[in-house]
This record gives C-alpha cells, structure tokens and sequence, in this order.
C-alpha cells in the first residue's frame, strides 16, 4: 500500500462527552474487522470497531457447534500480511478447528495491539449520514454512540442466522439453537434425543460430530447435497517446516485462482479424454484433502452440462458404496441440482453416520415438518419426540447482516429498502447516496480471508485518496452502480453457482429477491477491475 493519510487522526469523545468521534468505524471484529482496524490504524487514522459478540472473532466466535472447522487449507487462509506472524504461528490441523481459529484470532488482537481499539458487546442498531458534516453516526443497543468520517461494515456474508418461522417453534420444552448461536458454555447432548434440522455445510459438519455422543439422531433432511471427504489429519514438525518456508508459493498459487483457494482448475475437458482417464483423475482428485475434487478437475464440470453430470454420477455411486441401506443411501444421494451449484459441504465420516443404529434420516422435502411440539418435530407423516432441536437451516447471506443495521443515507434513504430487491452497488463496495460507507461484506466469496485481504486494502488506499486530496465524501456515480448491478444480473444468471435455490441466490430464505448476492466474477478479475478504477482516479466514483 502506497499512500498514507495527511489528515491528523482524531478520537475521543465530543464536548458533552456522549458521542465518541473517529476517523473510521468498523462494524465487526471478525477476519476481515480485524484487518480493517489494523490497516487504518497502520495508515494514521483513528478507528474504531464495534461488535455484537462477546469475544473477537465474528464467524469464528460465533460458530462453536462440534464440528466446526474449516475446508480451506489452514495455512491458505490466515492473514498473509505478517511474515512475522506467518513465521509466529502453527496450524495445528489441515483445516483448523473452530477453536484453533478462535484462537488465532485473538492472538492477532494481541500482537497487533488491536484489542483496545474493539468495542466487544456493541450491536450497532442504526448508522445515520449526517449531510452537513459528511459524517457517520452509529447508535448501539446500549445506547452508546460513535461518529466517524468513514464507516465499513464488515459484518460478514453468513452471520444473519437463519430459522423458518415454524409454527410452534416456542412450545418446544427443551432447549433449541442455530449452529451459528452455539452457547458459549456448550450444550449437554450425551444420551439425549436430538433432532438436526438442515443439512448443509454446516449440519453436515454437526451431524458427524454430535451422532458419536447423542442417545438418537433424528436427521431432517429436505435437500440431499454432494459431499466430499474433507481428509483432514495434524500437521507434523516437518511439514510445518515446509508449510513456513512456502507462504509466497500459497499465497501467489492463492491469487491466480479464481476463488482463492489452492486449487486451479484441469484446463482440458472431461469429455475430451478417454473415460478411463477420466476416471484415474477423479479418483484421483477423491483422496485429496479439501475442494481439490471440486476445484482441481476439469474446468467443465463447473459449466452445466456432460462433464458436470458425468462428475455428478461419480460422487452418486460414492455415496452409495458408503451408505449400507441401499433405502437410505438414495435418500442421500442428490438428484435435484447439478454439482457444484450449491457450497460443497466437507466431511469425516458423514455418510457413515447413517450405518449407525442410532441415527434416522427423515425426509422432510416427502412429508414437510408442520409444525414444532412442545415434544418435538411434527411432520406430515409422524411426530417425532426430542429433548433437544438444532436449526441447521441456514443464513439470510449478504444483505440480512446489513438489514439488521437501520442504514440511512442522503435524503434519508434506507439501505434496507433500496436492497429490497437486491444488492444494488458498485463493485460491491459501495451504494449511490451512501458516501464513505463501504459495505466490505457484500463484495467476496470464496477463500474469505484471501478475498479479504486486497479488498480491504483497496477501501483503505480509497479512504486515504479522499483524505489526502481534501474530498469529504466518496460514493459511486448512479451511472457506475447501474452498470454493475445489471452486470452481476446478466453475468451472474449463467454461472453454476446461481443454478441451484441457494443462499448464492438468496433463494434460501422465503421472500427474498432472487438475485446472485455477490460478484460473478473471479477473484482475479475482482481485483483487476478494482485496481483499474484506482488507477483512473476513481472512475465511476463521485468525490465531492
Ligand atoms: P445452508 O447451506 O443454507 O443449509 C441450510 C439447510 O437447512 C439446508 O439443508 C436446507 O434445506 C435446510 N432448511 C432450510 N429451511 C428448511 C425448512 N424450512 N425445512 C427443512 N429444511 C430446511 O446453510 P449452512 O449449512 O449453515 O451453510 C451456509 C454456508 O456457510 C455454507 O454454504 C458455507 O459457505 C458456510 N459454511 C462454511 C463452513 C466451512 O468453511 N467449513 C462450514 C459451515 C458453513 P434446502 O437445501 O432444501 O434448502
């Protein structure tokens, strides 16, 4: 990063003491908070991040269901500004459990000294736009407030949780939770009767981890998804060695491909080699940790047709060799979308769990649950008494974290509203009548912190532009953000990802607009069209 802001940094609170004031308020401490307030801080601005949790670490707080790890390779996924901290810290596992991660996180906050610039325990309810002062004013549940030139949301794209408004949800006698709520303290769910509803990443990731403790697993599944073994395992001294001495191979192997991750896609078609050799490499790819089988292998099994369906009745037959009950292996084998157009799920041992006398798989897309008992779950079929219900059942991506914030901009316009239809933004960073406010978590997918790391470092380089050059305001031109918006609807419609009803599309959530929630294009590309517009002073913004 080349610039530094002129500007003196100003913190503290104003004359009647009521409102602290900052250069930049960041909402969330999570990975991508964690970086803004480090990079601000670096670049002389003063800043402040509010969150909701108790602790740092937003997803990785949040997220203490059994199970929680993730499917990025570890070290693929840590910050890469640091080499100290690259050096500093060992990844304990392939792909790090949640409390490794928690872990790391916090001590992040410490090395960096982050800590004392984070408000903890600070649901940020409305962000109002003061015209005349070209400043933010963020208001929390407790009352407190903050005022700041520049606001960035860095909310993350998954932390709206998700639970259908079923009917009777409160009669239920025992206790309840969302994954993405998991009590601090933990949940007692030896020998009990438990109930998951959802069967995504996440409820994957539970279902293995609880059906080795529970009494009985009552599983309701409505969709099947394809499943990949994750092949997780420790990582040894000598590999860690290995693992130190690569970090610019990872993270330059990370920026050419186009979702951050490790991977890069076969270019040759599936369909142009011989079925035999075809085979050899999905087999191949099968016993390979993490998305390998999914984003190393021929470019065309992520473009809807042969190839995908070809690849698609590999991960079937996978399926059934592991399921003893061809009954119930059917049940689990995914007819209903291509391959690749909903998130892989990764797993240990998942379809195993369905060998287990313990564990039942009900069909809840056959007979739909109808309502929640003060027993338990009520299908359309049979009742089914529990002493505890886990709501696997997803996010509200993207906007819903947004949406819980009351946001209002010039001519008191709500952000809610003007997103009712969809995100409307300008590379996903910023909306028309929303100055200085960066929306950082409508804008990556994939490897997060990879996509993270360039992105936030773009919205500070712009912070710094508008500072150094003595503007008091940067939003995009209405013209820029039409453009956009229609590239992400025309782009977007023909991608795999947006094929399937899921939370790409926000077609997750009853109601919802159906619209791809983040950009269609690659993480290369994403970076390539940012840099541009830097480079041509901001084109497409407005600087006032
Ligand atoms: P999800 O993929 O949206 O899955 C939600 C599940 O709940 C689906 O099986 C869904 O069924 C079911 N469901 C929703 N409403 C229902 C209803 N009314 N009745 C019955 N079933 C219902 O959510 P998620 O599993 O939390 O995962 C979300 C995303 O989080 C993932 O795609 C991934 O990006 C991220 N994640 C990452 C990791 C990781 O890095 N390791 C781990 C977990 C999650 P339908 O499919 O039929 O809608």
């Amino acid at each position: 990063m080349a610039s530094t802001s002129q500007q003196t940094a100003t913190a503290g609170t104003d004359q009647s003491g009521e409102v602290e004031q900052f250069d930049a308020i960041i909402i969330g401490a999570g990975v991508t908070g964690l970086y803004s307030l480090y990079r601000l801080r670096e670049l002389g601005l003063s800043v402040k991040s509010f969150d909701d949790g108790s602790g740092i670490g937003g997803t990785w707080f949040w997220n203490r269901y059994p199970g929680c790890r993730f499917d990025s390779e570890s070290y693929s996924y840590g910050y890469s500004f640091s080499e100290e901290l690259l050096q500093e810290w060992d990844w304990k596992e392939h792909y790090s459990a949640q409390p490794d991660t928690e872990r790391y996180l916090n001590y992040v906050a410490d090395k960096f000294d982050l800590r004392k610039h984070i408000r903890l325990n600070s649901r940020v309810v409305s962000a109002v736009f003061d015209e005349n002062e070209s400043l933010w004013q963020v208001e929390m549940e407790d009352g407190h407030r903050a005022r700041g030139q520049f606001l960035i949301t860095s909310i993350g794209i998954l932390s709206a949780s998700y639970i259908p408004d079923f009917e009777g949800i409160h009669s239920f006698k025992g206790p309840w939770t969302h994954p993405g709520k998991w009590p601090k303290e933990g949940m007692d769910l030896a020998g009990k009767r438990v109930g998951v509803i959802g069967t995504g990443a996440t409820g994957v990731q539970l279902i293995t981890e609880i059906a080795k403790e529970v009494g009985h697993l009552t599983v309701f599944q409505r969709t099947a998804n394809f499943c990949a073994p994750l092949r997780n395992g420790p990582i040894d001294d000598e590999t860690q060695k290995k693992i130190k001495a690569s970090y610019p191979e990872i993270f330059k192997k990370c920026a050419e491909t186009n979702g951050s991750f490790m991977h890069q896609f076969d270019t040759r078609s599936a369909m142009a080699v011989s079925p035999e050799e075809r085979l050899e490499q999905y087999e191949r790819l099968w016993l390979e940790g993490g998305f390998a089988k999914w984003l190393s292998n021929f470019y065309d099994v992520m473009v809807p047709g042969e190839a995908n369906e070809d690849y698609a009745e590999f991960f079937r037959n996978k399926i059934r060799e592991r399921v003893n009950d061809p009954v119930i292996a059917e049940m689990l084998v995914p007819k209903d979308h291509m391959f690749g157009s909903k998130r892989l799920p990764c797993e240990s041992g998942y379809y195993e769990v369905y060998n287990q006398d313990n564990v039942s798989l009900i069909d809840v897309r056959k007979a739909p649950i109808e309502r929640i008992t003060p027993k338990g779950v009520k299908t359309t079929d049979a009742e089914y008494e529990l002493d505890v219900i886990i709501y696997a059942t997803g996010y509200d991506a993207v906007t819903g974290s947004l949406n819980k914030i009351d946001i209002h901009g010039i001519g008191d316009e709500i952000l809610k509203e003007k997103f009712a239809g969809g995100p409307r933004t300008y590379m996903g960073v910023q909306s028309a009548g929303f100055p200085n406010l960066f929306t950082i978590n409508a804008a990556s997918v994939g490897n997060f912190v990879r996509a993270a790391e360039p992105l936030v470092d773009w919205v500070s380089e712009a912070i710094c532009y508008v500072r150094d050059n003595n503007f008091k305001r940067i939003s995009p031109t209405p013209e820029a953000e039409d453009t956009w918006t229609k590239h992400v609807s025309e782009a977007g419609a023909n991608i795999l990802r947006s094929q399937a009803d899921s939370w790409f599309v926000g077609a997750n959530i009853p109601g919802k607009a159906r619209v791809l929630l983040t950009a269609p294009d690659t993480a290369p590309q994403m970076r390539a069209k940012r840099d541009a517009v830097a480079a041509n002073g901001y084109e497409g913004f407005i600087l006032e």
